[in-house]
């Protein structure tokens, strides 16, 4: 079986937890790493004559490289199945775009346990055939679904979307920034980021599955919960005490200026513009009495408001794995990286914190329990782009001007607008006291072609970056 993170994309965990599933099942396993061409996976899927691809990816751009690899399969008449696996990864999105485009069985496969199952019945001879033809019929039920809009939400005109924009709460007065301007942290105590840890997220990128901490109790599962546990700190304290790693952040805040129901214009404290923001609304229509959200919205139309953005990354773990994986030591290997993705995690947590705190300070006397900066119950909000509220990965570019977080948290972007080193954390501050995280969900091609306009970008290209998001 040969097995990759597609181009572009740099998350590899649960790749690499499928290879030791696979591997200690009896495959043999070819892994290509991360951020690789199609041209390489489908060359070495050939040359070494392999039964199985499988590719995975975290990004939502992820997906249409997915969708590439199948064509060239196909054009290349390769006949191997292909087994598609990842956080944005969907059996839909495998039946409706990947599937169509090969046809010797794409399978969409949730997740490592499952890996084992999934190729035993695609390398039996007997076992193969009516395990495609049963997931073909599945995959076309959810096609003729999707076709047909079965589950679709009615959408309203993005002009009556931003009709029913969220109104504020008309009492807040945004604080000015106590440190406008960027604040560079280099090599920050990982003693202090490791208190910020939320351990919840552990266990699930281990694919064990409850809550944590009740999870270390559990009848079934507390032993083994128990030993990852002790082994994460263990390892945890020699990567502290050794200085494997190395903690690199920038914050910055700055003016903003609402000059459109989605753009907000960034400027310096004289006055200088920096940039201007584009955000993405709702367009569902919404039950009475429910606004149609957009981040825009958290900003204040008509006075001077403000907005601040951080990019944060944890540094120097490749030297460690490359020795971990000379041990053929899978497992802490993936601890490592595990870690690595929650120190990063807990940095952004703790500069959050003191952002409010001081940074900013509008909420310089907060005082809360760990427990409630886990679920995020404090005055403000920090959303990524990429994810929800904000999907457009290429909002990235302007975050990362404004901080030049190139230069000051040492981290690259990739053609698909992932963040290298992969235990990277980056996105925008909301202080006002009713922003919120929310979806962005279906959009429709008027809200593409005004936000492509507002970028000045073609509406092809503005469609390849919000295609996840459209009807
Ligand atoms: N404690 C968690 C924090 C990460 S997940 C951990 O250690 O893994 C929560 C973060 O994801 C938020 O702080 C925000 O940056 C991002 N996020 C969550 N929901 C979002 C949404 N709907 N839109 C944009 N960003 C979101």
């Amino acid at each position: 079986i040969v097995m990759a993170t597609v181009k572009g994309d740099v998350h590899d965990i649960g790749k690499n937890i499928v290879g030791v599933v696979l591997g200690c099942n009896g495959y043999d396993v070819i892994d290509l790493g991360v951020m690789v061409p199609a041209d390489k996976i489908l060359d070495a899927a050939q040359k070494e004559q392999v039964d199985i691809i499988g590719l995975s990816g975290l990004i939502t751009p992820s997906l249409d490289e997915m969708v590439h690899v199948a064509k060239e399969m196909k054009r290349r008449g390769m006949t191997q199945p292909l087994m598609i696996g990842g956080a944005t990864t969907s059996r839909m999105h495998t039946a409706v775009k990947i599937a169509p485009e090969y046809q010797h069985g794409v399978i969409h496969v949730l997740d490592a346990s499952r890996s084992v199952n999934t190729a035993g019945q695609l390398l039996n001879e007997d076992l193969k055939k009516p395990f495609l033809q049963n997931l073909y019929s599945e995959y076309n039920h959810l096609k003729a679904d999707f076709d047909n809009k079965k589950h679709a939400k009615e959408l309203l005109s993005y002009t009556d979307a931003c009709s029913n924009a969220a109104v504020l709460s008309t009492a807040y007065h945004t604080p000015k920034p106590a440190r406008p301007g960027l604040t560079v942290f280099q090599d920050y105590n990982l003693n202090d980021i490791r208190n910020y840890i939320d351990w919840g997220p552990f266990f699930i990128a281990w694919e064990m599955k409850g809550k944590f901490p009740e999870l270390l109790q559990d009848e079934h599962s507390g032993n083994e919960a128990r030993k990852l546990f002790a082994d994460a700190n263990a390892l945890l304290d020699k990567v502290i005490a050794q200085k494997w790693l190395v903690a690199q952040g920038v914050i910055g805040f700055w003016e903003a200026w609402k000059t459109a129901p989605d753009s907000v214009q960034l400027k310096d404290e004289q006055g200088n513009l920096l940039c201007q923001l584009e955000f993405l609304r709702q367009q569902s229509k919404k039950a009475e009495g429910q606004p149609n959200y957009s981040l825009a919205d958290f900003i204040q139309a008509g006075k001077k408001d403000y907005l601040g953005a951080f990019a944060v990354s944890i540094h120097g773990i490749e030297p460690h794995l490359e020795a971990f994986a000379k041990q053929h030591d899978d497992y802490n290997k993936i601890m490592l990286q595990a870690l690595a993705d929650r120190l990063a995690e807990a940095f952004a947590e703790l500069l959050h914190s003191r952002c409010r705190k001081e940074y900013w300070g509008y909420a310089a006397n907060e005082a809360i329990t760990p427990d409630a900066l886990i679920h995020e119950n404090y005055q403000g909000i920090r959303p990524a782009p990429g994810y929800p509220a904000c999907p457009d990965h290429t909002e990235k570019y302007k975050l990362f001007d404004l901080l030049q977080a190139g230069k000051n948290a040492g981290i690259q972007l990739t053609e698909s607008l992932a963040m290298y080193p992969a235990a990277s954390v980056c996105g925008w501050y909301f202080s006002h006291p009713d922003s919120k995280y929310f979806g962005i969900g279906k959009i429709q091609e008027d809200q593409v072609i005004d936000y492509a306009r507002r970028k000045g970008m073609s509406k092809d290209e503005a469609t390849k970056w919000l295609s996840p998001n459209m009807d």
